[in-house]
Order: structure tokens, then C-alpha cells, then sequence
């Protein structure tokens, strides 16, 4: 089979996944942006049920960023426990409900590089808030997004830098936020990391299967 274009393998991949999740959107919950951006500090290395469960607690608990820019942090790290990494990410909440609640006079800017500023918010996380909040064209490399794209052939590479770049490249902006969403629902149901199931996939008649 002579090869197809990245262009055109991206056009293929956007139907296909478009046609097979029409109901794809971020999993994480999103009440209030503050807490859409606190769940997405707290899904680093967790699964997103997991991080909805935890959070219902944290929220009952200190439902805006002044009650958490209150809070001490081992009142925040016995809550936030059950999504791992409870150091960092006890010190990143408390880091982003000071900014929010002082510096940032209560509005989330729309600014990656401002969001990059709190401490454990990385390109990811802060690409996930302007997008989900904002709506601002951002593409969400996760573990999924970074391993799909690669099998593919839309990227040959496995850091999350480059993939971004590859994938903004041959999707149009529109399809940005919603690609990476997309990347995340075939990486669970058919591309996983262990075993995909390449023969009931979608992508099957175009992927380049580089597993
Ligand atoms: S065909 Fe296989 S490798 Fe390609 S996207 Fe589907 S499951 Fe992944």
C-alpha cells in the first residue's frame, strides 16, 4: 500500500474517530472553572474517575479558592491522597488558589505561559484549562494522545513537545482541543497500551500500526 501523506492521514483519523465517538468530551467534571482547573492539576499519573471522586470531597469541603488558599496543606493532602503524587499536588492547589484568589483577582487567565507560572502546572494541564475553559485553540498530549498519534503515523516522536507540534500541524485549530479528547477515547477502547485491538478499530484500514 504506497504511503499516505501526514495531511491526509490526519483528515482519515478525524473522520474516523469523529464517526466512531461522536459524544467524545474531557472526562474530568466541569461545575466551576476553578474546579475543572483543580481536577486537572490532580489527574497527573490518576484516572479521571478517580480524580472526580476525590474532588466531590475537596469541593464539599472548600468549595472556592479562598477556602482553599485557607486551607493547610495537610488538610488538603489528607483529601487529595487517593490521587497519588499528594506532595506536589497538595503544593500546585494551594500555589493556583493563592494566584487565583490574590494575583489573579478571582479570573483564570487565558495565558499558558501565566498558568506555567504555578508550581506543577505543565504545558499539559495548562493547555487542558484555556481549552476546556476558554475555549482557546490547545491540543492535550496525555499518555493516550502521545501513544496513539505515534502508532498512527501522525508523529514519530514520544515527547510530548514534538507530538503537540506534529499534531497542530495537520489538524486545523478547530480540531485541537476536540483531537486530543478523541486521542483519549480510541487509546481506551481500542488502542491501548498492552494490547490494542487493531482488528475492530476504527483507524484500521489506514493506521501505519507503529506499534
Ligand atoms: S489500528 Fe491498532 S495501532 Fe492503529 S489506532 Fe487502531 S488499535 Fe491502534
Amino acid at each position: 500500500m504506497a504511503r499516505i501523506s501526514r495531511s491526509k492521514l490526519a483528515e482519515q483519523t478525524w473522520n474516523a474517530l469523529k464517526q466512531a465517538f461522536p459524544d467524545s468530551a474531557c472526562s474530568l467534571d466541569f461545575d466551576l472553572p476553578e474546579r475543572l482547573a483543580i481536577r486537572g492539576i490532580l489527574s497527573a499519573q490518576c484516572t479521571d474517575k478517580r480524580v472526580n471522586l476525590t474532588s466531590k470531597e475537596l469541593f464539599e469541603k472548600y468549595p472556592d479558592a479562598n477556602s482553599l488558599a485557607d486551607a493547610s496543606d495537610e488538610e488538603i493532602a489528607a483529601i487529595i491522597k487517593p490521587c497519588g503524587l499528594t506532595a506536589s499536588k497538595t503544593a500546585s492547589v494551594k500555589d493556583f488558589a493563592n494566584r487565583l484568589a490574590g494575583e489573579w483577582g478571582g479570573k483564570i487567565p487565558n495565558d499558558i505561559d501565566e498558568l506555567m507560572k504555578v508550581r506543577g502546572i505543565g504545558r499539559k494541564i495548562a493547555n487542558l484549562i484555556v481549552g476546556e475553559i476558554y475555549g482557546t485553540p490547545a491540543v492535550v498530549v496525555d499518555t493516550h494522545c502521545k501513544r496513539v498519534m505515534k502508532r498512527i503515523g501522525i508523529t514519530d516522536s514520544e515527547d510530548p513537545a514534538k507530538v503537540e507540534k506534529d499534531i497542530m500541524k495537520v489538524f486545523d485549530e478547530d480540531k485541537w482541543i476536540a483531537i486530543g479528547h478523541l486521542s483519549v477515547d480510541l487509546g481506551r477502547a481500542y488502542c491501548k497500551a498492552q494490547s490494542p485491538d487493531c482488528g475492530s478499530c476504527p483507524l484500521s484500514g489506514f493506521c501505519g500500526r507503529k506499534i
